[in-house]
């Protein structure tokens, strides 16, 4: 029975490639393809930055110049977004939410799959990620993230296992045995989540940055294996600083690079902050001046992915979003979404001066809704976020301390945003027509096989 299948599969693998040699591709292709991710987002958390940065709706570069859609992120431990019942009740979208690597694996592969899971079916059999397909065809592929390297979003667009937590061999495949080009996060073994050197004889984690081992090979330029297919292996240059990150954004850079910035779970939202956070305001607490911001990860990234002549995937992670919604913490929330913001302000103006939308597609969009992010006195009833002025932090209400079912935003520019409108599988009647979170994976491969 085993070899009988296992003989069947090959043969099914034999014909799909003789019938793609034949296929002409049909249909818009890309070059390059930019999916960027603010980890945690929904209507409310765009809303209630657009009244701090702009004291009105609407300014974004993505609320201005992209098409919206809702989306529906629930995975295959969950149930489908409905219209009908999440308006009708208002805790209705506080069951069955996604986690972030069930959602990552969907938007990277096109398939559903159960939460925890990164880049594997509900069988914990491997899925095609984007970035695969890819590789497959001469393109660069690169992630990278405000928060720990291996994190659920960065794992569940590159790497394949059936749990989440297993994050050294998680950052061991996308290190040594993956295509990728670029990787960028935190997770670095000598600093703590302030960005201070740890202390002489202090404890390291290591297991975000593919164990020790791996960590000496990296110092060493000795990791990562053959990238290219021609037989010799292609090591990763390591950068390790702002200023590193910083020039990496201009001129000549190496092949592949791994940026490990230098602090330890994520760029600015652990920082310390006052003794009293209850009256916060974003930036109170001066930010880190040692880490770059996402914007500056961003250009750094793209600087090395598009030497390759055949174009580039590339996944951006605004990762604590979801963290500070998790803590219910509106100025960090507000923080995180500014410096995600700014990296998309990066990114298109990056496509402007330097590619065209007709060769690239950027996708502007979170993995789930996290804090169930209201206007003050929700619940029952729903209310409206509340604009204080530019400047002021306006009034919300956290309603859950992880995430919700809820529709969250995408937003798209480029080749292909027609193949985003092809999928729209409903409408809500206050978000208006939506997609599925699988249709990223799925038209994101189709733009480019
Ligand atoms: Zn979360």
């Amino acid at each position: 029975m085993f070899r009988l299948v296992t003989l069947s599969v090959l043969l099914f693998g034999l014909c799909a490639v003789s019938f793609a040699q034949e296929a002409a591709p049909t249909g818009p292709r890309a070059k390059n393809i930019i999916v960027m991710i603010a980890d945690g987002w929904g209507f409310n958390h765009v809303e209630a930055t657009d009244y701090y940065q702009y004291g009105e709706l609407g300014q974004q570069v993505y609320e201005r110049e992209f098409k919206l859609y809702g989306m529906d992120t629930h995975s295959a431990s969950g149930q489908p977004y409905d219209p009908e019942k999440a308006w009708a009740d208002f805790a209705w979208v506080k069951e069955g939410a996604t986690d972030s690597a069930a959602s990552a694996t969907a938007m990277s592969t096109g398939s559903k799959t159960v939460n925890g899971a990164i880049g594997v079916d509900e069988k914990e059999q491997p899925l095609e990620h984007i970035a695969d397909v890819a590789e497959k065809k001469g393109k660069a592929t690169g992630v990278i993230t405000s928060v720990l390297l291996s994190h659920a979003t960065p794992a569940g667009f590159s790497a394949h296992d059936r749990s989440r937590g297993n994050y050294e061999e998680i950052s061991k495949e996308m290190i040594n045995r993956s295509g990728l080009d670029v990787i960028m996060g935190c997770g670095h073994p000598d600093f703590d989540k302030d960005g201070k050197p740890l202390p002489e004889g202090a404890e390291k984690s290591y297991r975000y940055v593919g164990g020790e081992d791996t960590w000496k090979q990296l110092l060493a330029g000795q990791a990562g294996a053959d990238c290219d297919g021609d037989g010799a292996a292609d090591p990763w240059s390591l950068v390790q600083t702002r200023e590193a990150f910083l020039a990496l954004a201009n001129g000549e850079t190496p092949k592949r690079v791994v940026g490990v910035v230098p602090v330890q779970t994520s760029l600015q939202v652990e920082r310390k902050r006052d003794d009293n956070p209850a009256d916060d305001t974003p930036f109170q607490d001066p930010l880190l001046e040692t880490v770059p911001t996402l914007a500056e990860m961003s250009l750094a990234a793209i600087n090395v992915l598009d030497n390759d002549p055949d174009g580039f995937f590339l996944m951006i992670e605004g990762g604590a979003v979801d963290w500070a919604s998790h803590a219910g913490h509106a100025p960090r929330m507000i923080e995180e979404m500014i410096d995600y913001n700014k990296a998309v302000e990066a990114v298109v103006a990056w496509v402007e001066k330097n590619s065209n939308w007709s060769e690239t597609l950027v996708v502007v969009t979170g993995d789930h809704e996290c804090g169930y992010l209201t206007g003050p006195d929700s619940d029952p009833e729903y209310k409206a976020v509340v604009n204080n002025g530019k400047g002021n932090l306006p009034g919300t209400k956290f309603n859950k301390g992880s995430h919700t079912n809820s529709l969250i935003p995408i937003y798209v520019k480029g080749v292909g945003a027609e193949l985003f409108e092809a999928a729209v599988i409903g409408t809500d009647p206050k978000r208006g027509p939506y997609i599925d979170n699988t249709t990223i994976g799925i038209a994101g491969k189709k733009l480019i096989e």
